[in-house]
């Protein structure tokens, strides 16, 4: 892997005139080309079934990136949009893979592109299988360079549907090959787990079951399920969340320090957390998962309908928009510490946050020994706001007593969007190779292996008192009462923004 020289790549994008496309891949790619981390070595094949003339492409190309950054140089756009080609083109009609492997090749003489393929699955994963059949059969994956694909989310509905999809795309890539998406691993805070854990003296000594009372990871959205209707109804908070970004998370929350930090080396240690993950009984999951969904409720003056009452969802919806759980992983380091994760849609506030809460020490003797200290909390802001926040307790200025205070690290990213600029890593991760942040199908059998059991009590014993939690508030009130068992809360994650963000 050579990360010095720009990568070269003919990149084929299946879904080039879809949301994913338009909204993210493309101000991505323009990203990378304007820092010079691609450069006139590149070239797209969009693919999608309406008909577009190549300028019509081009000219989507340029308003997709001009609507998402700000400050681009129409010179450098109109260089930009050059590399990109559309073929009109219904992925289940076998006959026009040949066009497209024609297309390729001209591409590859044209751009020196080195026989570098790498094909994106930008569409319903209904296709994903079907789409890596026809690049195997019409012989565009033989090719003199490398050959990979992205596979965006979500990587099946179940174990046994992930399975079949996995057995299908290797019928045409090998493991490494395959690149996963879990955008939240492009997000730079998620990044920054590793290196806080790892790089820190003060951190790395009490990250444990010694010092570490509990972890809560939230992440919460203020937004109802808008146009995805008829794809969230049939998956719900659990499947479109928990499986796959609030799992990555934990995992790397949680996994003992690899002994380098090579992918391979980090993704054993991830690996070996989901196995420690306790497997409860059918009992234990009803009482350490909680399910939600919102009813009507309010956001400001605007009022909220309720899930139910959405496009394309059933008027009888059992589909959970919110889920919180409890885990317990069982190994030395973690032995008695819960893990707290919940997410959901039309929360109070919009926020992706984990907090460490530390062990209280054992007395305060600070001017009330009956008034408790506040415990110390390691906050890490994933967003909007990207940064850290530690809880302290310090003397009260010019009296006796302690006060809490917060110290705060805020991450200032280049243009404040957090999305894009995981796309543009991953986008470049794939490029030169490098699968650290894309899931393994280890990873993803695992994890479908734990939510499966929950999913499936959830399916036998529908929720009778659904909707359960008012638009605009932070869940059902059964989520609070998780904590409460134990003694614990949710740390009021809306409070604690980091101002100067
Ligand atoms: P979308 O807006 O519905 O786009 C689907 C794309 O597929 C369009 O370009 C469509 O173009 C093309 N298409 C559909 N049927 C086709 C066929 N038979 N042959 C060729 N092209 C066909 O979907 P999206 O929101 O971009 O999502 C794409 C994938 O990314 C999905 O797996 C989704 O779960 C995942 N994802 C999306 C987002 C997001 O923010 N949008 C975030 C995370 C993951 P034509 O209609 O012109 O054929």
């Amino acid at each position: 892997m050579n990360t010095k020289q720009p990568p070269t790549s003919l990149i084929m994008l299946f879904g080039a005139t879809g949301d994913l496309a338009m909204r993210k891949l493309y101000p991505s790619l323009f990203r990378l080309y304007r820092k010079g981390k691609i450069n006139e070595h590149f070239a797209v094949i969009g693919v999608a079934r309406r008909p577009l003339t190549q300028e019509q492409y081009q000219a989507n190309i340029m308003d997709s990136v001009q609507s998402a950054l700000e400050n681009v140089k129409l010179d450098d756009l109109k260089r930009f949009a050059t590399h990109f080609y559309y073929h009109s083109h219904d992925v289940s009609d076998t006959e026009s893979y040949a066009d497209l492997k024609r297309i390729a090749e001209e591409m590859d003489k044209k751009y020196q592109l080195q026989g570098n393929r790498l094909f994106y699955m930008a569409m319903a994963p209904e296709f994903f299988g079907l789409i890596s059949n026809h690049l195997k059969s019409s012989g565009l994956t033989d090719t003199k360079g490398y050959k990979r694909v992205i596979i965006e989310k979500p990587f099946g509905h179940d174990f046994e549907s992930a399975q079949e999809l996995n057995n299908m795309i290797r019928n045409s890539f090998e493991e490494d090959e395959i690149y996963r998406i879990d955008h939240y691993l492009g997000k730079e805070m998620v990044q920054n787990i590793e290196v806080i854990r790892f790089s820190n003296a003060m951190f790395e000594p009490l990250w444990n079951n010694r010092y570490i009372s509990n972890i809560q990871i939230t992440s919460s959205e203020t937004l109802g399920v808008e146009e995805r209707g008829r794809y969230y109804d049939k998956s719900g908070a659990l499947k479109d969340m928990f499986q796959n970004h609030m799992m990555q998370i934990l995992a790397l929350l949680a996994m003992e320090p690899p002994i380098s930090l090579t992918t391979e080396e980090i993704r054993s240690e991830k690996v070996r957390v989901l196995r420690s993950l306790r497997a409860y009984s059918d009992e234990e999951l009803a009482e350490n998962f909680v399910r939600g969904q919102y009813g009507p409720g309010t956001a400001g003056s605007e009022s909220l309908p309720s899930y139910r009452e959405e496009p394309m969802v059933d008027e009888q919806s059992n589909t959970e928009t919110y889920v919180a759980g409890k885990l317990k992983i069982d190994n030395f380091r973690w032995a008695g510490v819960p893990f707290y994760i919940r997410t959901g849609k039309r929360m109070a506030t919009k926020s992706t946050k984990i907090v460490v809460q530390f062990k209280d020490i054992p007395m305060n003797l600070y001017y009330n020994p009956q008034e408790e200290l506040n415990p110390n909390l390691l906050v890490i802001h994933i967003q909007p706001d990207e940064g850290i926040t530690l809880h302290l307790n310090v003397k009260k200025s010019g009296k006796n007593g302690t006060t809490p205070i917060r110290l705060n690290y805020c991450n200032k990213s280049s243009d404040k969007m957090n999305t894009p600029e995981a796309y543009e890593k991953l986008l470049f991760d794939s490029m030169v190779g490098d699968t650290t942040n894309f899931t393994h199908w280890d990873e993803v059998a695992l994890s479908w292996k734990f939510v499966d059991a929950i999913a499936r009590i959830w399916k036998e014993n529908p929720e009778p008192d659904f909707p359960n939690y008012a638009s605009g508030s932070m869940g059902p009130a059964k989520a609070d009462e998780l904590l409460e068992k134990d003694g614990n809360m949710w740390w009021p994650i809306e409070d604690f923004e980091i101002e100067s963000c």
